[in-house]
C-alpha cells in the first residue's frame, strides 16, 4: 500500500457517440492525470463487457448492442506500458431492469456520460504483468 494525497477534482461529460474508454483516456492525457479515481453515470448505446476467467486466465468478452443505463461506473488511473491507463468497471441496466456488469472494454459507445475524477499526487502506481493471476497488477 502506498500513501497518496488528493490534489484535484474534475467533473466533465462525454458526448453522444464518443467511444467511452478512448474519450476518457484523452481527457486524462490532456490534464496529465496519472493517478486517481474515476466515477461516472450515464447511458450507452452499446458496450463491451469482460469477465476474467481465472481458470483460463483470459477475459471472456461480450458486446451488448442495446441502449443501457450506466448505473455505476468506477475505475482507477495508473500507468501501464508507459501510458496513462484507466481501469474501468461498470454496472449497466437494461430495459427490463436486469443488469449486466464487468470490466469495460472498447468499443463502448456513449449516449450520455457524466464523470468525476479525483486526482492524486505523487508517483503513480505502475501495472506489471503478474504470472500468478495472469493480470497486470500494481507494483505496490
Ligand atoms: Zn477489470
Amino acid at each position: 500500500m502506498k500513501f497518496f494525497r488528493f490534489s484535484n477534482f474534475y467533473q466533465g461529460r462525454l458526448n453522444k457517440g464518443d467511444e467511452l474508454i478512448a474519450a476518457l483516456t484523452n481527457h486524462l492525457k490532456e490534464k496529465n492525470i496519472k493517478s486517481g479515481l474515476i466515477l461516472g453515470i450515464g447511458a450507452v448505446s452499446s458496450a463491451k463487457l469482460g469477465y476474467f476467467n481465472a481458470d483460463t486466465k483470459k477475459y471472456e468478452e461480450e458486446l451488448f448492442n442495446e441502449n443501457m443505463e450506466i448505473i455505476s461506473l468506477s475505475g482507477n488511473i495508473s500507468i501501464k506500458d508507459n501510458a496513462i491507463f484507466p481501469h474501468i468497471h461498470a454496472v449497466l441496466s437494461k430495459r427490463d431492469f436486469s443488469v449486466a456488469g464487468g470490466h469495460l472494454f472498447s468499443p463502448t459507445i456513449v449516449y450520455a456520460f457524466e464523470y468525476q475524477i479525483y486526482e492524486f499526487t505523487g508517483e503513480p502506481l505502475i501495472r506489471q504483468f503478474d504470472e500468478e493471476t495472469g493480470l497486470y497488477l500494481w507494483n505496490e
